[in-house]
């Protein structure tokens, strides 16, 4: 179980990933989480760097396609601004929507990432599914009060994979 929820590799924000590394260990497709990941927690609010990060993938060819919990309307306006595809209520983690996002993208597990904030949806539904798993910690800590609860767990996977050192 803790391994499923283990992220392969740890970026202390989306800015720093590096699309030349990335085409390196095989990625074609980069599928983004919305909430506390692109944007705080129900601010639509995409900075300008995120906004240039996200064309700098474009523009290097890589498939993007943004995949949310959240209701289609949120998911959708950001998805617009960024000219990206999105698949909203995804109730990650279930298998069915990231198989629906690598369907829109044209990429296989082996050559997709997800990029997100939680273990419990982003990184153990991406394992779930043998993609290549990244995760960021949370832009901003508002967010569910559902969501909240989890963080305790996730506090706790987190503190055990640190006192292992996979993770910083
Ligand atoms: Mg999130």
């Amino acid at each position: 179980m803790l391994k499923k929820l283990c992220p392969k590799i740890q970026a202390d924000s989306i800015l720093d990933l590096d699309p030349a590394y990335l085409r390196a260990i095989g990625i074609k497709g980069i599928i983004f989480d919305l909430d506390n990941t692109l944007v705080e927690w129900k601010r639509d609010q995409l900075t300008p760097e995120v906004i240039a990060l996200i064309e700098r993938f474009k523009t290097e060819g890589f498939k993007l396609c943004i995949l949310s919990n959240a209701l289609e309307y949120r998911v959708e306006a950001v998805a617009q601004v960024l000219g990206v595809p999105y698949v909203s209520r995804a109730v990650k983690p279930r298998k069915s929507p990231f198989r629906k996002a690598l369907e829109m993208m044209g990429t296989t597990p082996q050559t997709t990432a997800i990029v997100g904030d939680q273990l419990f949806t982003d990184i153990l539904g991406g394992n779930r599914m043998k993609l290549c798993t990244i995760w960021t910690p949370p832009i901003s800590n508002t967010e569910f009060f559902s969501t909240r609860i989890v963080r305790c767990l996730e506090q706790l996977v987190l503190k055990r994979f640190r006192k292992k050192g996979i993770i910083r």
